[in-house]
């Protein structure tokens, strides 16, 4: 049996970041819920789109999913997976390009 203490549970009030998206945020639904923005969708003329979410667990970091669908050129099936490790590759770069800031050394 559960006594009465006389104390009234509260939920914590629920916060969102500014770039939050309540309408697609699944904070609310549990602890393990994340704030979701609203997706940035860029279109690759001739191979596809990448679609960037800003992410975030309660008391976590702030993570940007990316998601890329991309046209897989018409080669030889078994050339494909090849293919598609060379775009990944090609991407780790991009991404590490485009958020190193350190200066360059010369
Ligand atoms: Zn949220």
């Amino acid at each position: 049996m559960f006594g009465k203490t006389g104390r009234h549970w509260q939920r914590p009030e629920q916060t969102h970041p500014m770039w939050c998206d309540v309408a697609r945020c699944l904070s609310p639904y549990n602890h393990l819920g994340e704030h979701r923005s609203t997706p940035l969708v860029k279109r690759v003329p001739g191979h596809g789109t990448v679609t960037a979410i800003l992410t975030q667990r309660p008391g976590g970091h702030v993570w940007l999913e990316i998601i890329l669908s991309a046209r897989v050129p018409a080669v030889d099936p078994a050339k494909q997976r090849a293919w598609a490790g060379r775009l990944l590759a090609g991407l780790g770069q991009a991404i590490a390009r485009a958020v190193d800031h350190r200066p360059t050394t010369r």
